[in-house]
């Protein structure tokens, strides 16, 4: 079956659904984009998703085509018309399509609005059991990487470069520092149990799992220090993790061909994997 994608106020077929040549988002990538997981059939965190497209759009000044609660009600309608049980939700937004292509924002133009569904068996995927490797790579993204922007050149070569060396994840580097993955935060739990990732700023995007995860381990007392790490910290951790919509906790188990501890998944990052998943059926809309 085809699946079912939404533009611009429509439901089609995701074979028929298109966009402008002359779209903004296609052109300058000037646009914004969310990605919700699905479990049972429902949204999880959405909340959180929604609060940061709003941050994001407010960001580059762009308006929202509809109301977060319609955006919701599309979300949910796409979810039911694809009878989606596990996956993702992906929207994004861009500043629309204008006559010609010029670099200031036209006036009146309206926003594009896509949406569309991937099934995904976010629980039981064998990368949850057996963790992933992550390589290392330069972070050459631009200085806004808070807004989560489609401009995303920079992470899809950082994610092929990890594609061709087997692994499933690019941590990238500044300052010799890990900001974080391609498309995942970044975690360590270090030799005396304390649970380190970057705190927010400019220079990463703000994780809605990273949030939840965090606030999810100091409700069970976990000590939690918001700072950078460097890849020689993380290879004489105990436990390494990634966190993300699509993937929610995921062990890291070697960094540059090199292992984490033991290179298995952590006790305590199958813990919080589990938790996690507690919190996402439990609170899914
Ligand atoms: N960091 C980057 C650069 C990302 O692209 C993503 C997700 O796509 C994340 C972190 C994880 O964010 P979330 O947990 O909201 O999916």
């Amino acid at each position: 079956m085809d699946p079912i994608a939404y533009v611009n106020g429509s439901f089609v077929p995701l074979s028929e659904a298109k966009v402008s040549i002359l779209d903004r988002g296609f052109l300058f990538a000037d646009g914004i984009y969310e990605v919700s997981a699905v479990l049972d059939g429902k949204l999880v965190d959405n909340a959180s998703h929604l609060a940061r497209l709003q941050r994001s759009v407010g960001e580059i000044s762009l308006e929202l085509p509809e109301s977060l609660e319609r955006i919701e009600e599309i979300q949910k309608e796409l979810i039911a018309r694809n009878k989606l049980e596990s996956g993702l939700v992906y929207l994004e937004v861009t500043r629309g399509a204008d006559k010609g292509r010029d670099f200031a924002f036209p006036k009146g133009l309206k926003p594009t609005l896509i949406m569309f569904t991937s099934v995904k068996d976010i629980i039981n995927a064998p990368s949850a059991r057996t963790g992933i490797a992550v390589i290392t790579v330069p972070d050459i993204r631009w200085e806004r990487r808070d807004i989560k922007s489609v401009a995303l050149l920079a992470q899809v070569l950082a994610k092929q470069a990890a594609a061709e060396a087997g692994a499933a994840e690019a941590w990238m580097i500044e300052d010799g520092m890990v900001t974080e993955g391609g498309s995942s935060s970044a975690f360590i739990l270090t030799q005396d149990n304390v649970l380190v990732t970057r705190h927010n700023s400019n220079e990463i995007l703000p994780g809605c799992t990273r949030k939840a995860v965090v606030k999810l381990a100091q409700e069970r007392q976990l000590r939690i220090e918001e700072r950078p790490f460097s890849v020689s910290e993380a290879l004489a951790a105990k436990e390494a993790f990634a966190t993300s919509a699509s993937l929610f906790v995921q062990p890291v188990v070697s960094i540059d061909g090199k292992p984490v501890a033991d290179g298995k998944p952590g006790a305590m990052t199958n813990r919080l994997r589990e938790i996690y998943i507690e919190f996402a059926r439990a609170t899914a809309v």
